[in-house]
């Protein structure tokens, strides 16, 4: 394997300290450890900034953003300064990427070269600057000869901005973040998850050596206090949160008194409906067990974790699937023959194992994995990724969000059937159809209560809405949603009598 040490040090990430009010700081409160998920060795510390280090971030961002200049630059001369970012994201895209790898141990050929990766990232940035000055509001007509009154909209950049980011893409949750609200006129405090600090302690580099005013960016590390002090303080206007509901709900408590706006990205148990009129059983079967056991190893909000197939096509379905699991490679995430991450902890490891142990308790037939490996790979979080037959949609393995290579797939036999099973779930994030009826298609994805859904293939992309319906998260990121989201919109009266 890569070595660690060299790696590091070659890569000039500065661990240990944090970003506020323009400058690195020297933390020497309290640190915490960095594991290597392939290893499980220490590859590094990071400091926990505490309650302390998030009231210095907030200060810090409050004065950029109450004193300016930042929110009220011209157009053009934020985008001017935004813009070499840009240049150096695409100009470190290989150190980034190798960066994620150590850090959640994506293989490294995705981190370089998928949504997730560092290109992907840059590309994110450059489409947010090309909102910068087309942030428009409206003029309304005059609505009665009641009062001659002309009424027009701004928006207004909501303020100071607290993102808290997941292990699973901190690369691209960065971008998503951090790209829109610099472009609406926001100041930011990121804080990653952390598990993963280093590729985005690398964009923070980038960011921190750019010439945004001080207090504009600002980063702080740390776990649930650090993360608890930053989403709750007054100073903060508003969350913008990918993670775990269960997180996402605590988050929604503490930001009460100060009624902060939030946008959640949360979890998912996302249904693919696999229908007989399918154009290839194999294409589907391959795409969903491959998305449940290759990439991040279903650590993926929007993985198609239950595969809802049609009665019909149930054993050529799984058939294929199974051929499918046998292409999957663990070992060294720098081998381009590595198709897999192994979970981020020990700890999720067990729980996803606990939930392979449940399933085959509630009754469905476990076809395959949902073990350890042995020999040189049980250092590392790896599990054989598992498909399980004969799922009932009421059982934990097709309720719950596992994060985890475990595919449940359950038998329908009508479309109605399949429509009240995808829907039957706390989540509803995404989904898909597989079909070449086009009128079912259309029928279908309307039906499905999920804030986006694929037919024959889904991909989220940056200009596109993303969010989830009921537990799966609130708000949309993604093109003019993520503006809207980052702005306030206010309403100016023009008395046209006065
Ligand atoms: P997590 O909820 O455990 O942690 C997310 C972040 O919250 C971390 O930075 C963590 O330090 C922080 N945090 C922990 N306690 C906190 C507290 N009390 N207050 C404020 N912040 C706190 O999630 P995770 O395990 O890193 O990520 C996996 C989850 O994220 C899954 O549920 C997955 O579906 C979800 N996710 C959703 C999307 C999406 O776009 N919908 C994308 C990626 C991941």
């Amino acid at each position: 394997m890569l070595s660690l040490v060299s790696t590091l040090d070659r890569l000039n990430v500065r661990p240990g300290r944090l970003f506020i009010d323009g400058q690195w700081l020297d933390w020497s409160d309290a640190r915490f450890d960095q594991l290597n998920p392939n290893t499980n060795e220490v590859m590094t510390s990071f400091a926990e900034a505490g309650p302390r280090g998030v009231n210095l971030a907030v200060a810090a961002a409050r004065r950029a953003f109450d004193e300016g200049p930042w929110p009220h630059l011209r157009a053009q001369d934020r985008k001017r300064l935004l813009q070499p970012i840009v240049e150096r994201l695409y100009a470190a895209e290989e150190e980034i990427a190798q960066l994620q790898t150590l850090d959640n141990g994506i293989p490294y050929a995705f981190s370089r070269n998928s949504r997730v990766s560092a290109k992907a990232a840059a590309d994110i940035f450059d489409h947010f600057l090309g909102w910068i000055d087309k942030i428009n509001g409206e003029t309304l007509p005059i609505f009665s000869s009641a009062s001659n009154m002309q009424y027009m909209t701004f928006r207004d950049p909501v303020g100071v901005v607290a993102a808290v980011l997941p292990y699973n893409g901190p690369v691209m949750t960065f971008a998503m973040k951090v790209a829109p609200a610099l472009a609406c006129g926001c100041t930011v405090i990121v804080k990653p998850s952390e598990l993963t600090n280093l590729a985005v302690s690398r964009l923070a580099q980038i960011l921190a050596e750019s010439d945004l005013p001080p207090g504009v960016f600002n980063l702080v590390t740390g776990g649930t206090e650090t993360g608890a002090a930053l989403t709750s303080h007054a100073g903060v206007d508003k969350v913008s949160f990918t993670g775990s509901p269960v997180i996402g709900e605590k988050i929604t408590v503490a930001s009460a008194p100060t009624m902060k706006r939030l946008s959640l990205e949360l979890g998912g148990k996302s249904a693919a409906l696999v229908f007989p009129d399918t154009r290839s059983v194999h294409t589907a079967a391959q795409a969903l067990m491959g998305l449940c056991s290759t990439f991040l190893s279903g650590q993926v909000c929007t993985t198609p974790s239950r595969a809802v197939v049609h009665r019909s096509i149930m054993d050529e379905f799984l058939h294929h699937a199974q051929a499918q699991l046998r292409k999957v490679r663990f070992g060294d995430p720098f081998d381009a023959a590595t198709t897999s991450a192994p979970m981020i902890s020990r700890r999720h490891q067990a729980r996803v194992l606990e939930y392979v142990e449940s399933g085959q308790q509630q009754g469905a037939t476990l076809l395959a994995g949902g073990r350890l490996p042995g020999g040189d790979l049980g250092n590392g979080n790896w599990v054989e990724p598992a498909l399980f037959a004969d799922v009932r949609n009421d059982m934990k393995i097709a309720q719950d969000e596992i994060f985890g290579p475990v595919l449940s797939v359950i038998p329908f036999d009508t479309e109605e059937e399949a429509i009240r099973i995808a829907n039957d779930s706390e989540y509803g994030l995404a989904g898909c159809i597989y079909t070449t009826d086009v009128s079912r298609a259309f029928r279908v994805a309307r039906a499905v209560k999920s804030g986006s859904i694929g037919v024959n293939g889904f991909a989220s992309i940056p200009n596109a809405p993303f969010g989830g319906m009921k537990r799966s998260g609130v708000g949309r990121e993604g093109g003019w949603s993520t503006i809207e989201a980052f702005t306030e919109l206010k309403t100016l009266n023009f008395n046209l009598d006065a």
